[in-house]
């Protein structure tokens, strides 16, 4: 190797030089990144849906130790206990040794992604077919919604409480749905409209049958489909009332590219940082500061409700911990949010060379870099942004180079280009240092998503290094 320039040693020196982290990976950290990656993607084969993935969380929780808070009087520094909040959000704590008034450290991702939802009253006929009536969730192309595989995942609760579980699409055996397009040969007019609305919302209907009920001339085939789901699931049309039945892509989570160095799944945001940072708390034993990771509900759509990080709920979780702990006392919730640091733990707009002119490229987040950090998100002037404070940028920086973290620090998008936002912001309020700290995404909310295996590796033990 030829002696490198005064000019070059200085860069060296000085310039954050910004590259791949795949290069410094070496057999053994191969066969680490490709193992998780493995267990990713089973996760994802698993759960589709919040309740699925808050579902098989509290499984992986409880073969590991973790115990229902409400069934515990008392905490002791080490207990490992989680909250499930109706069974769509999940709070996870692992008690430290510290008083709790010395703050928290807290890292949260979601589990919904987007999707779409069956209306109230969705079964109708209509042409000789049944069909179902949806309503998008969270910010979707619609027309990458058509002409692919569906299944339908969800619940339907009876009046009674009898709670019927859904899921048909995922199995070989199992049929599929989907939603049909024009055909190019009719669709002059459609093709002239912008993208935005060449697929209306209300022609999201969801096709399910087509076999009419023998002998009936009006409404034959809805009734055959009604007869067939009274047979599988006892349920009458009045049921979907109260059901939260949720269309999602039947498409597997798959190795992505020659060299295997990529996953592609539907809903990687953001069950890929729930999954990395569910990971990350089984790890921690016995932590300084008491450890939480958060899965949270609503975010695609607001954060509201009573399962969105907007609630109350994960307060009152905080509020328990402190009780049974025997550490109470009046308003001491709030000094223990003043005191706290938070990684929001969700996806970010990855670079990507067709779409360039989106991103500004010395401040977007490139797959296979590591470890996103975005400083701020918001929109246009960084309006409604949540934005770290640069002391507590610098404190997740010595953590990561410390502990050999490959990070990489963007925005997303171009400046007047749009933005975005997460849980980021809610937790900030209560006075939590907050950091967006994620995994970047090539077609981000699209039925089928894109992540680099180096950068999943990457965010688990980032996480990790975080909470113990
Ligand atoms: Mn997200
Ligand atoms: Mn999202």
């Amino acid at each position: 190797m030829s002696e490198g320039t005064k000019g070059e040693e200085l860069k060296k020196e000085l310039f954050n030089i910004k590259k791949t982290g795949w290069n410094d990976v070496d057999e053994m950290q191969m066969a680490d990144i490709q193992k998780f990656a493995d267990e990713y993607m089973y996760f994802l084969n698993h759960g589709k849906t919040e309740r699925e993935i808050i579902e098989n969380s509290v499984e992986i929780l409880e073969k590991n130790g973790f115990v229902n808070i409400e069934n515990k009087e008392r905490l002791e520094e080490g207990d490992r206990v989680f909250y499930i909040n109706r069974g769509k959000s999940l709070y996870v704590a692992v008690v430290g040794k510290q008083a709790m008034e010395n703050g928290l450290n807290i890292v949260g991702a979601h589990a919904d992604s987007p999707r779409l939802d069956l209306k109230p009253n969705p079964l109708y006929e209509d042409g000789g077919f049944a069909l179902l009536k949806t309503h998008y969730y969270g910010g979707i192309k619609k027309y990458q919604w058509t002409t692919i595989p569906l299944a339908i995942h969800g619940v339907i609760v009876k009046p009674d409480g009898e709670k019927i579980k859904v899921t048909i699409g995922e199995n070989e055996e199992d049929p599929i749905f989907t939603i049909t397009d024009l055909l190019p040969h009719l669709a002059q007019e459609q093709m002239e409209k912008k993208l935005s609305n060449g697929i209306e919302g209300e022609a999201l209907n969801l096709l399910v049958g087509s076999i009419p009920y023998d002998g009936e001339t009006a409404e034959a085939v809805k009734l055959n489909i009604l007869k067939i789901l009274n047979e599988k699931y006892g349920i009458k049309e009045i049921d979907f009332l109260s059901s939260e039945l949720e269309i999602v892509p039947a498409f597997k989570a798959r190795t992505l590219g020659f060299d295997r160095s990529m996953v592609a799944a539907y809903g990687q945001d953001d069950k890929i940082c729930a999954y990395t940072s569910l990971r990350a708390i089984l790890d921690v034993q016995h932590p300084e500061k008491t450890a939480i990771c958060i899965l949270a509900d609503k975010e695609e759509i607001g954060s509201m409700g009573n399962t969105g990080m907007e609630s109350h709920v994960f307060d009152y979780f905080v509020t328990e911990l402190l009780n049974k702990k025997g550490e109470n006392r009046v308003n001491l919730l709030e000094k223990v949010f003043c005191k706290s640091q938070m990684l929001s733990a969700d996806v970010d707009a990855g670079f990507d060379p067709t779409y360039a002119s989106v991103s500004e490229q010395n401040n977007a987040a490139f797959l296979g870099r590591g470890i996103g950090l975005n400083k701020y998100t918001g929109a246009r002037g960084k309006s409604g942004a949540s934005d770290a404070n640069a002391e507590y940028v610098a404190k997740i920086r010595k953590l990561f180079e410390e502990n050999n973290i490959k990070y990489q620090v963007s925005e997303l998008g171009r400046v007047d280009l749009g933005g975005g936002g997460t849980i980021a912001y809610i937790l900030a309020n209560k006075g939590i240092d907050v950091i967006d700290c994620g995994i970047p995404v090539l077609s981000m909310h699209a039925p089928y998503e894109v992540t680099s295996k180096y950068d999943i590796y990457t965010a688990y033990r980032g996480y990790k290094a975080f909470l113990v």
